[in-house]
């Protein structure tokens, strides 16, 4: 597969949220009201993520997201936690989530993961 993250690194919840309701065909307003967020934090969240995917639009950002597996089942799909959910609720996780563990367990077993993992309260 294509790595499609640029060297901006990993998109953060907020990022991959926004990127989801995108999908969606959300606008940006709507999305702002979606996450009880700003129209300029969802802007800004849109920039950061074209900039990490390498993307010229944001059309081309979900199509990239989208062969990527990076676009899951839930809005907050792409993580550790969101896998562990997936779980937890018996279904089976979407592409995203099980990137997401396949990463996690690869930094696990790398003993690249810091004494307090991402997606545990701190
Ligand atoms: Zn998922």
């Amino acid at each position: 597969m294509t790595r499609v993250l640029g060297p901006g690194g990993k998109l953060t919840s907020l990022e991959r949220t926004v990127l989801w309701h995108a999908a969606q065909g959300l606008t940006t307003a709507a999305t702002a009201r979606a996450l009880s967020r700003s129209v300029p934090a969802v802007q800004d969240a849109r920039h950061r993520l074209l900039g990490k995917l390498n993307a010229a639009s944001l059309t081309h950002a979900v199509h990239l997201a989208g062969m990527a597996g990076l676009i899951g089942q839930y809005p907050d799909c792409g993580d550790r936690a969101a896998y562990l959910r997936h779980l937890r609720r018996r279904d089976d996780p979407c592409l995203a989530c099980r990137a997401a563990n396949a990463r996690h367990e690869a930094d696990r077993r790398a003993g690249r993961l810091s004494t307090n993992p991402k997606g545990q309260a701190a």
